[in-house]
C-alpha cells in the first residue's frame, strides 16, 4: 500500500542523530523549556527570516496565543478563510472572537481576497490567511487591506514550512505566524509541537509570558497565563529535522512537478502555483466531480488518498447552531465535495509517482 506520507521514514533517515538529541536532553535533567527549546527557537527564527520565535505546545495554541497576544477577544471580529482545516476556527471561536468566514478562490483553494471588503465591519480587527496546503496566500494584496483599514494579520502557516512569497520565506510577512508542528507537518516533531514568529518584540514577550502562567521569573505572575510549552525533547528532534526542511521540500515539488506535467484525466483541475510563490507542497489536492471513484480506483490499486475536509468546519456539529449567522458557503461547499489528496512526501519514489499518474489516467476510461 502506498501511504498518503510515511511520517516514521524521517526517523529512519535520521535514527542515529536523533537518538543522540533525545538521549541529551533525557539526561540533561532539563525537562520543561531551557537551552534546547531555546536553541530551536533561534534557529527557526532564523531560518523563517524572522526576529523571534516562541516554541508552543501545538499549532491550534500557537493561533490561540497569537490571537491573545494582538488583545483579540469578545466583541472582535476575525476574518478567516471558509475553506480550511477545523484548527484555525477552534483558536478563533476559543479566543472569544466572533469568526467571519470568507470563501476560497477556486484555483489557489486560499482566501479570496477580493471578498475582504465585503467581510469588513467596524468590529473586524484581524485577518487570519492560511497557507492552505503548502501555497501562500496572496500576502501583498491581504497585507495592504489590513494596512488600509488598520487591522493585524495573523498567518496560519502550520502548512507552509519553507514555502516563500516574493522571494521570502514565510514567516514574517504578517504581524505573527502561527506553526504546527504535528508529525505529519513539512517539519515535525514526534508528538505535539508548535511556534509563533513575529517581528514585533513586545508580541513575542506576550506569548513568551502566555505560553508559562504568565511568569517570567518563579512565582511572579503578570498576566492570566496558560501552559503550552514546546517540550525539549520534541525541539531538540526538531532541531535535528530542520537541516533537511529544504531538501525534503525540494523533493516534494520534484513529485508535484511530475503529477503537474504528467496527469491527464478529463476534468481534472491540478493546483496551480503562481510565478510569485513557492508553495511547501504540503499536500496535492486534485480536484473531479468523479472525486468518489478516482479514489476507489486508487485503493483498488493499493494507493491511499485522503480528503482535506471532507466536512467545512461551518458545517460541523461543533459550530452547528453555536453560531448566530446561517453562513452561505457554497464555494467552500463545493471544494469540500470535491477536493482529493494524493501521496506526497519526501520519501514517495518517483516510481511511486508515474504508478498513481498511471492509475489515475485509466481511472475514467
Ligand atoms: C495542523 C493544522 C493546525 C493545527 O495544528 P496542531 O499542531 O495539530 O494543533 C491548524 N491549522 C492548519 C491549517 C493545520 O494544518
Amino acid at each position: 500500500m502506498i501511504p498518503l506520507i510515511d511520517v516514521g521514514a524521517t526517523y529512519n533517515e535520521l535514527a542515529v542523530e536523533i537518538d543522540e538529541a533525545v538521549t541529551r536532553v533525557l539526561s540533561s535533567g532539563q525537562y520543561i523549556l531551557g537551552e534546547e527549546v531555546r536553541s530551536f527557537e533561534e534557529a527557526w527564527a532564523d531560518y523563517c527570516g524572522a526576529n523571534h520565535a516562541v516554541g508552543v505546545g501545538n499549532g491550534l495554541d500557537a493561533i490561540f496565543l497569537a490571537l491573545k497576544a494582538l488583545g483579540i477577544g469578545p466583541g472582535d471580529e476575525v476574518i478567516v478563510p471558509a475553506h480550511t482545516y477545523i484548527g484555525t476556527w477552534l483558536a478563533v471561536s476559543r479566543s472569544g472572537a466572533t469568526i467571519v468566514p470568507i470563501e476560497p478562490n477556486q484555483h489557489t483553494y486560499n482566501l479570496d481576497h477580493d471578498s475582504l471588503k465585503s467581510a469588513l465591519t467596524s468590529r473586524t480587527k484581524a485577518i487570519l490567511p492560511v497557507h492552505l496546503y503548502g501555497l501562500p496566500a496572496e500576502m501583498d494584496e491581504i497585507l495592504l487591506f489590513a494596512r488600509d483599514h488598520g487591522l493585524y494579520v495573523l498567518e496560519d502557516a502550520a502548512q507552509a514550512h519553507g514555502a516563500t512569497f516574493l522571494g521570502r520565506r514565510i514567516g514574517s510577512h504578517g504581524d505573527a505566524v502561527a506553526w504546527s508542528f504535528y508529525p505529519s507537518k513539512n517539519l515535525g516533531c514526534f508528538g505535539d509541537g508548535g511556534a509563533v514568529t513575529t517581528n514585533d518584540e513586545r508580541i513575542a514577550k506576550r506569548i513568551n509570558l502566555l505560553r508559562n502562567y504568565g511568569s517570567q521569573k518563579k512565582n511572579e505572575h503578570e498576566i492570566e497565563g496558560y501552559n503550552s510549552r514546546l517540550d525539549p525533547i520534541q525541539a531538540a528532534i526538531l532541531r535535528v529535522k530542520l537541516k533537511r526542511l529544504d531538501s525534503w521540500n525540494q523533493r516534494r515539488a520534484l513529485l508535484a512537478q511530475r503529477y503537474l506535467k504528467n496527469l491527464s484525466v478529463e476534468d481534472l483541475k491540478l493546483p496551480i502555483l503562481p510565478k510569485h510563490c513557492s508553495s511547501a507542497w504540503h499536500l496535492f489536492v486534485i480536484r473531479h466531480n468523479k472525486r468518489a471513484l478516482l479514489s476507489e480506483k486508487l485503493l483498488e490499486a493499493n494507493i491511499t488518498s485522503q480528503i482535506h475536509y471532507p466536512v467545512p468546519p461551518h458545517q460541523q456539529p461543533a459550530y452547528k447552531g453555536a453560531l448566530v449567522q446561517t453562513f452561505n458557503l457554497p464555494i467552500a461547499e463545493l471544494m469540500s465535495q470535491t477536493v482529493l489528496s494524493l501521496p506526497i512526501g519526501p520519501h514517495l519514489r518517483m516510481e511511486d509517482v508515474d504508478y498513481i499518474v498511471d492509475v489515475l489516467n485509466q481511472s475514467l476510461g
